[in-house]
């Protein structure tokens, strides 16, 4: 059984302590896949030595997180666009828009989303978006992008059934994670209806840990939860849901 993790921040400050126990502890569980987002051009570097240290299981993302759209954000773009113009990226992420926390930047976190969707098409690549109090936003952009070329994972979903659906016909897959587990995640009620297809696994760890470790630092192993609660959910065993969201994330990544 393969599980991929398709959204952790394993170079986070919360891992400083015992990341490489962290990570082999996912890999003797089977989870031995992981797709790194960038934040901003702060954390490159300690994304680059992840990946020097595990060659065959990191594969990283280049891109500016919406919450970290600031007044420096058209120095933080020109890094993504060097960076992606420099080497391979697995994808453009996380990208997107923000309400949750500040609405200062509004105006800046939309140009900055259809700048790196435009990078992600010129170089093949998927997106990664990170969608917080702002469907009707992220849609609008969407709408004006689309195209055969634009792909993705709407990362950490926990929208409605319809807005799932109606990501699904702008080539998105869900990124499903530990809100699943909890008792007013909502999604676990429309799940089924969203075909195992369309699904990808994501911690999006060190946050949103599952029941029962909620509120606690996340870590990939808990994908064994999430992949249970699927298991429930779809009523399918687990190890072909590990083998189908595997396989979806190899569809989206291109490895
Ligand atoms: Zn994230």
């Amino acid at each position: 059984m393969i599980i991929t993790d398709t959204h952790t921040h394993l170079y986070s400050e919360a891992f400083d302590e015992d990341r490489d126990e962290v990570i082999q502890n996912a890999i003797n569980n089977g989870i031995t896949r992981f797709f790194i987002p960038s934040i901003d051009a702060a954390y490159t570097q300690s994304m680059l030595e992840l990946e020097k240290r595990y060659p065959k299981n990191m594969f990283l993302m280049m891109g500016l997180h919406p919450t970290h759209v600031k007044e420096d954000y058209k120095d933080e773009l020109k890094h993504v666009e060097i960076m992606l113009s420099k080497r391979h990226f697995y994808a453009v992420g996380e990208i997107g828009i923000d309400l949750y926390w500040d609405k200062t930047f509004l105006n800046e976190q939309r140009e900055a989303f259809k700048f790196q969707i435009k990078l992600a098409k010129k170089y093949g690549l998927p997106i990664v978006i990170h969608c917080r109090d702002s469907f009707d936003e992220i849609f609008e952009v969407l709408e004006e992008e689309k195209s055969a070329d634009l792909f993705g994972i709407f990362h950490c979903f926990t929208g409605t059934e319809e807005q799932a659906k109606k990501a699904l016909t702008y080539n998105m897959k869900l990124g499903i994670g530990g809100v699943l587990t909890f008792k007013n995640g909502k999604i676990d009620t429309f799940l089924k209806k969203i075909d195992l297809n369309h699904i990808v696994l994501e911690t999006d760890s060190p946050y949103l840990a599952p029941a029962p470790y909620r509120g606690k630092r996340n870590e990939s192993v808990y994908l064994l939860l999430v992949l249970k609660k699927l298991s429930e959910i779809y009523g399918l065993d687990e190890k072909l849901i590990a083998d189908i969201t595997t396989q979806n994330s190899k569809e989206v990544f291109g490895i």
